[in-house]
């Protein structure tokens, strides 16, 4: 039988973390650690190596997912070790995993099979602590708007109209509505009130746009916490909380650094939810591996219609970063499914199916062009493809004009996937890409909309009722006007229907809900039902999870 992730992630033979940062020059005193085999880079040399050039940053996305599952991290990960393979100083950066879903059912956020970051449980779990530290930065703005309000509401908080939630990294739905300040005078006024999951504060989404400290506390004190009764915001800045939650933070600013099963430095950084934020790891991170490294290889989540285009859209517009190329993660299994092939039957060949299910693949291939940058097709390999389903996808992406490369780093480590290292390589080489976001800044926001939804999703049209265009114009008319957008919406389909695969046509995107993100800096257009506090399932992944008499994390993965 295949060895489970974590029985591989055990096996690694693992480089203590200053030999690590030596291959990206990092001197040791300049790596904070957390044990052996994890640390964070320090602030003063990451100061040090800003009049460096910039390497040749590499984007992993993928089609949209589908419980087939795709492998974008795995792909990431091995596509590291693979430039490293042949002979590229290459680095990798991805985001850190939420706890609340690892004990849910998600499975890991480190890769997986022999292409895997390592220590994998512990990037699991606690890591270094960055999660904690957001959710208690996020808290005490809690805290310190009701304490406000306890003391006289001198800034006069409509205390119907509070926008600042808590959180907690956490699956745990008995906490998305509550009444808080319960039990009498001494502890303030009862109220509604509710949590979120740490992931999806806009806290984690400022922490992975900011570029550095200064900029940090600037966005922190922009957050929007309450409305007056004249429905005028109450800013972070007026309740004085931006300083304090800036020390909290800190820490988590510093990039960590760890590496991979091969030894090759990955930066693992961030973690903001992909729907309500945009899904990607820090700026920070991804800066400084550029100063470091001659190729970065980062991921966005979800499918490219999300992923790639907020990557694109928010954090390269925002943090001057520009793609030298992209790698489409695809799989045949998925393809099946876009193809109407049920999970239960993925195993038994069916080209037909695949070959329908290309369709899906298409226009993400069509969609990446509308970015500028050059795209190659990674087909992440599993052993029940056959070689006339693997012939089709190749086919496929040929009749669209560009490559594909079957990857098997998943089963081989960086020697399955060495083709497509050199293939991106050539690419970049190549000097084709020509970065530029699908909207300029000045277009209005609801056009902004539209522009997405018809260029990416191929809408027909956005319906949205007066309420919304009014908010969004009074937002224009308040000065926020060039801010981007940051679809909410299923992750698995083009349209707000998560069951309709394939490359839909005629359809409509309804946005139910506007939010105003004014310290991350994007305006979330919320398209159907998406979920800030998620639940755990009937079964959940943390009744399994013990530790053997080995004293070994089991049922993690
Ligand atoms: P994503 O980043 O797209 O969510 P991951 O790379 O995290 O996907 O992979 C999801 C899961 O699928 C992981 O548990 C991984 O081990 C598994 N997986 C990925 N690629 C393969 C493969 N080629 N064969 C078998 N399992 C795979
Ligand atoms: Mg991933």
């Amino acid at each position: 039988m295949a060895k489970t992730d974590i029985q591989i992630a055990r096996e690694a033979k693992k480089k203590p973390i200053q030999e690590v940062g030596q291959k990206l020059g990092i001197p040791s005193e300049h790596l904070l650690p957390f044990g052996h085999d994890k640390a964070k880079v320090s602030a003063d040399f990451i100061q040090s190596v800003q009049d460096r050039p910039d390497g040749n940053l590499i984007l992993v996305t993928a089609i949209n997912p589908t419980p087939a599952g795709e492998g974008k991290t795995t792909t990431t990960v091995g596509l590291g070790d693979g430039l490293n393979a042949i002979g590229k100083k290459a680095a990798i950066c991805i985001r850190e995993a939420s706890l609340g879903p690892n004990f849910g059912m998600k499975g890991g956020a480190a890769g997986g099979g022999y292409a895997q970051i390592v220590p994998m449980e512990d990037m699991n779990l606690h890591f270094t602590g960055d999660f904690h530290a957001i959710t208690t930065a996020h808290n005490l703005l809690s805290a310190m708007i009701d304490n406000h309000i306890y003391w006289g509401n001198e800034l006069g908080i409509d205390q119907r109209r509070i926008a600042w939630r808590r959180v907690i990294d956490m699956n745990d739905r008995a906490l998305r509505q509550i009444t808080s300040s319960l039990g009498g005078v001494s502890n303030g006024f009862p109220a509604e009130a509710g949590f979120d999951i740490t992931v999806a504060s806009e806290v984690m989404a400022i922490l992975c746009l900011a570029n550095d400290l200064k900029d940090l506390e600037k966005r922190l004190g922009d957050m929007i916490v309450a409305y007056r009764r004249d429905r005028s915001p109450v800013y972070c800045r007026d309740i004085k909380a931006d300083g304090a939650m800036t020390v909290l933070l800190k820490d988590a600013m510093q990039p960590n650094l760890v590496q991979t099963l091969e030894n090759n430095p990955a930066f693992v950084h961030g973690g903001p939810f992909a729907n309500i934020a945009h899904g990607c790891n820090t700026v920070m991170a991804t800066k400084t591996a550029l100063k470091l490294a001659d190729y970065v290889v980062t991921e966005a989540g979800f499918g490219a219609d999300l992923g790639a285009e907020k990557f694109f859209d928010i954090k390269c517009r925002k943090a001057g970063i520009a793609p030298k190329a992209v790698v489409l993660v695809a799989t045949v299994r998925a393809m099946k499914m876009n193809g109407g092939v049920k999970k239960d039957n993925l195993g038994q060949e069916n080209v037909d199916a695949v070959k329908k299910g290309c369709e899906n693949l298409g226009r993400h291939i069509e969609n990446l062009a509308k970015f500028g940058v050059p795209c190659v097709v990674g087909i992440n390999h599993f052993v029940t493809d056959t070689d006339a389903e693997v012939q089709a996808v190749k086919d496929y992406c040929s009749s669209k004009g560009v490559e594909a490369v079957l990857n098997k780093h998943w089963a081989d480590g960086s020697k399955g996937i060495t083709e497509m290292a050199q293939k991106v390589v050539d690419l970049v080489e190549g000097g084709k890409a020509n970065y530029k976001p699908l909207y300029p800044d000045e277009m209005g926001l609801f056009e902004k909309i539209e522009t997405i939804a018809k260029e990416i999703y191929r809408a027909d049209k956005v319906v949205a009722d007066k309420k919304i265009k009014d908010q969004l114009k009074a937002w224009e008319d308040d000065g926020y006007g060039k801010l981007p957008i940051c679809i909410a919406k299923t992750q698995y389909s083009f349209t707000t229907d998560p069951n309709w695969r394939g490359a839909p046509t005629g359809f409509e995107i309804p946005v139910r809900e506007v939010r105003l993100s004014a310290g991350a800096g994007f305006v979330v257009a919320i398209c159907g039902e998406i979920m800030t506090m998620p639940g755990l399932p009937k079964k959940p992944a943390s009744e399994v999870i013990r530790l053997n008499d080995q004293g070994e994390i089991e049922g993690l993965f």
